[in-house]
């Protein structure tokens, strides 16, 4: 009989695990198994009264690098292609980005010449930073939060208001907690290796297998910053489901794991409340702290690394706009903590991707919320009511963009533990399940956003590893 492989979790990184599985020549017999309704875990795309699509967790992704090529891949092998809309490399999305600071939008330079000039909220041309990095020894620890490396390498004014924000739009998290290794490896790489950042993005860039299709060189030659879907990026998990059952992976929703349990053959038990599974192997692609409630006490020390690795919530309001304009064309502003601890950025997705508009003529933004403010507001158990977080964001829209009208439509949905951290010594937690798992031979591997990387091209990533190491397959091929 076949070897059984059971999938935890029905997000990108299941979905991805599952796909790669049933593309092997001789798939094992998979089951993927969802504990809610719907499969696609926070990527969630929904239709306005007027056809506009909002997405309620992410919105764009990048092509850049082996991984954007590979979910490209992916794309095409779903025959996606004729639903990508891109942003090209001339666009002003793809160019312009912006810092709120002092109360006022500042456009990130670009470019070698805008380097050089004076650009504000920096009290000097970024130029100098370059330098510094440039001369700047090798740090010795073997990791290091992010604003403490971006102080040592950059200076304070990189590292409190480019980096701070960086971490607030990317993990809604903290960049005196988070670590530089694991949230942004090649940084840390660029220095391990090259001894500075710059050289080391300069000349470390294009390795990996070279991946080639039609939609990647197309992605390459108009130099494309990011790609959504024309009916929201709900389309990726839809076609991966649609993809699987013509495979003959059984697909489970509404089915949440309540407990593992190792029997006396090595195989596992799934225990999915009435009814149970069994299983020759695990992928979990679920949150590392809900599957460490779910290991059986033969694994207590996998759980109780597991456990250490937490998410922060966010708070996303979509907001659109009836006939509004905004005052500057770009992708969106990022806010650091020192100007406002409650909003993190807004997105302004009519201008990336208008072609999501909607019959409304007029503007959508995405403000998200989160941070040390929320933290707090949620470690006192207060209240956290919607219209609190309406407030906030038409506040923002109205303070940061000039958007003093009241939205014709707002959607706002709390995401709560939707962002792993990735904090100080976080690799020393993956070393520890990895030797754990390996010691103990364990029929287990781990895959999704809570381990190494929260981008949905990280989790297709780990979802393809995670099935190349099931099938005994090479995962770089
Ligand atoms: C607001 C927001 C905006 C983002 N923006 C971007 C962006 O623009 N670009 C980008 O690249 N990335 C973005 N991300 C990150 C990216 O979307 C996520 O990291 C990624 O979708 C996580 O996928 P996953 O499959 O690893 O986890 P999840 O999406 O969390 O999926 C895990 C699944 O497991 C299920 N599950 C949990 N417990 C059980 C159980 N006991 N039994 C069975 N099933 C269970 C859950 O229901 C869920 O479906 C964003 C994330 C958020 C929250």
């Amino acid at each position: 009989m076949g070897r059984t492989v059971v999938v935890l979790g029905g997000g990108i990184s299941g979905l991805a695990a599952s796909y790669y599985l049933s593309q092997a020549p001789c798939p094992p017999k998979v089951v993927l198994v969802e504990g809610s309704e719907r499969l696609g875990g926070w990527i969630r795309s929904v239709r306005g009264p007027d056809g506009a699509v909002f997405e309620l967790g992410p919105r764009g992704i990048r092509p850049a690098g082996p991984l954007g090529a590979r979910t490209l891949l992916l794309v095409s092998e779903l025959g996606l292609d004729s639903e990508v809309l891109p942003v090209r490399g001339d666009h002003p999305a793809a160019q312009n980005r912006f810092l709120y600071v002092g109360g006022a939008l500042h456009a990130l330079p670009s470019g070698i010449r805008g380097l050089l000039r004076p650009s504000p909220p920096f009290s000097k041309p970024l130029f100098w930073a370059g330098l510094r990095d440039l001369t700047t020894p090798r740090g010795k620890d073997p990791d290091e939060t992010v604003h403490s490396f971006a102080q040592r390498r950059l200076g304070s004014e990189v590292a409190s208001l480019a980096m701070d924000s960086l971490c607030r739009g990317v993990f809604a998290g903290n960049s005196r907690e988070l670590s530089i290794r694991s949230c942004f490896p090649s940084l840390f790489q660029a220095e391990q290796t090259h001894r500075s950042i710059l050289l080391g993005l300069l000349l470390g860039a294009g390795r990996g297998p070279q991946l080639d299709s039609a939609l990647i060189r197309q992605a390459r030659a108009e130099r494309w910053s990011q790609w959504s879907l024309r009916g929201g990026l709900e389309t990726l998990p839809q076609a991966l489901n649609a993809h699987l059952t013509s495979r003959g992976v059984t697909v489970l929703q509404g089915q949440p794991v309540c407990g593992l349990s190792l029997q006396a053959e090595g195989r596992w038990k799934v225990s999915l409340g009435d009814s149970s599974l069994e299983a020759d192997h695990i992928i979990s692609a679920i949150p590392a702290s809900v599957l460490s409630k779910l290991l059986p006490a033969e694994a207590a020390p996998l759980a109780r690394a597991l456990s250490t690795i937490t998410a922060v919530s966010v708070a996303v309001v979509n907001l659109q706009y009836r006939g509004a304009r905004l005052p500057v064309q770009g992708f969106g502003h990022l806010v650091p903590s020192s100007e406002d601890p409650v909003i993190l950025g807004i997105v302004y997705d009519s201008v990336a991707f208008p072609e999501q508009d909607g019959s409304t003529p007029g503007l959508r933004l995405t403000v998200m919320l989160g941070g040390s403010w929320l933290q707090t507001l949620e470690a006192r158990g207060c209240v956290l009511s919607q219209e609190l977080f309406q407030q906030e964001a038409e506040k923002a829209a109205a303070t940061q963009l000039g958007l003093n009208e009241p939205p014709s439509h707002c959607l706002v949905h709390l995401h709560k533990n939707s962002i792993p951290q990735y904090t100080l010594g976080h690799w020393q937690k993956l070393e520890s399940a990895a030797q754990f798992l390996a010691a103990q031979k364990l029929p287990l591997t781990l895959a999704g956003a809570s381990y190494e990387g929260v981008a949905v091209n990280d989790c297709i990533e780990s979802g393809r590893q995670a099935a190349a190491r099931v099938l005994g397959t090479e995962p770089n091929s």
